[in-house]
């Protein structure tokens, strides 16, 4: 049926309240950025004659101690400007904990409500950092519930679900804007080799190795990004295999990576390579990480900096000089009775020492063994 008007239709819900409100919320917000420093990039002693420089871009000194500051931060900007986020109403989220963290703060920052959903294993050192930033956290059993869960809370109470998962990958201006890629090839730039051989990343929401590639690409430099995976997640199976439906059903160890699901945030086709990283090997990289540089980091952080030694290895083989960038990505003291108890790696079965000893072997001049 045809549709005649013979007269027009005008609906305005402008409000100057709501207006008001948004502008001083996203003022607040921008406020947070212009009074932040941006993170080290540390270099990671290696033995000279390698011709080899490793860097670690250390996102464990944001206000909030993770690269989840950068996320939360795009992810509030991103629903306040699409008027996802209104006044008075809460804002919810599925969370392994950093990112809930994060959030929380730019929560009470805005004056809104906190909700975070998170799997009843998350560490407690995370959901007392939460509830010091005001939130509050609703524990589920099964880790693959979160998200169902927050969208049902966020209908409930008419608030918004941030929805991380889908939306870090778009929610960050990849071209640059001092996302985390342009600061690591801006902190390069003196460097022997400005140009890194590999970008090494870990996958949560996908959005840091999504970031990073597509930087790279629009760039049009020559770095590969190599992303680095969890035992317990889908992520490597699901690229390997260009499935998109790949899934696994146990939780990962690694708090901050390794997924139950192909999540949508995570970009395949950026990727050049992935590796699967065993959790003891994490581990224990991130033990010689606090002998090397006197500093503790989350095991995410030993998975990552674990498969750049290993390419760092690959490239010694072949005679390759150059460099390999990857990153701490939350603080060590969150995790002081997980990967950093014994009771803890022996409750879980697992024996970090081999790992460890050839981590140190390889460090002190022999060659990769595993
Ligand atoms: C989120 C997270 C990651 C991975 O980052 P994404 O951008 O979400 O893929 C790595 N380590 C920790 C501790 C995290 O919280």
């Amino acid at each position: 049926m045809t549709e005649t008007l013979g007269s027009a239709l005008d609906v305005d819900r402008s409000d100057a309240d709501y207006r008001r409100w948004l502008k001083e919320a996203v003022r607040r917000v921008q406020a947070d950025a212009n009074r932040s420093a941006d993170t080290h990039l540390l270099r990671f002693p290696l033995p000279a004659d390698w011709g080899i420089d490793l860097y670690l871009k250390d996102e464990s000194t944001h206000p909030t101690g993770s690269l989840k500051h950068r996320l939360a931060r795009s992810l509030f900007l991103y629903g306040l400007c699409n008027g996802w986020i209104r006044p008075g109403k809460p804002v919810i989220e599925a969370s392994s904990g950093s990112t809930a963290v994060s959030e929380a703060y730019f929560a009470k920052l805005i004056g809104v409500p906190f909700i975070a959903v998170m799997a009843r294993s998350t560490s407690r050192a995370k959901i007392e950092l939460i509830e010091f930033h005001g939130g509050s956290c609703h524990l589920v059993d099964n880790p693959g519930e979160v998200y169902e869960v927050s969208a049902r809370l966020a209908a409930e109470t008419g608030g918004h679900y941030m929805d991380q998962f889908t939306y870090a990958e778009r929610a960050t201006d990849w071209r640059g804007n001092n996302n985390i890629a342009e600061s690591i090839f801006a902190q390069l730039s003196l460097e022997p080799h400005p140009e890194p051989s590999w970008i090494v990343a870990t996958a949560g929401t996908g959005g840091t190795s999504a970031t990073i590639a597509r930087y790279v690409h629009y760039q049009q430099f020559d770095t590969r990004i190599c992303v680095a995976d969890p035992e317990n997640s889908c992520f490597f199976a699901g690229w390997v295999n260009h499935d998109p439906d790949a899934s696994v059903a146990t939780g990962s160890r690694i708090e901050g990576i390794g997924r139950p699901r192909m999540e949508p945030s995570f970009v395949p086709g950026a990727i050049d390579r992935m590796m699967k990283v065993p959790d003891a090997a994490s581990i224990a990289t991130i033990r010689v990480l606090e002998r090397v540089l006197g500093k503790r980091a989350g095991a995410s952080s030993g998975t990552g900096l674990w498969s750049a030694l290993r390419i760092v290895a690959e490239m010694r083989r072949r005679g390759e000089r150059g460099s390999v960038v990857t990153l701490i990505c939350d603080p060590g003291d969150r995790y002081l009775d997980k990967y950093y108890s014994d009771a803890w790696l022996a409750e879980q079965g697992l024996d970090i020492t081999p790992h460890q000893e050839a981590l140190e072997r390889f460090l002190a001049g022999a060659a990769w063994s595993e």
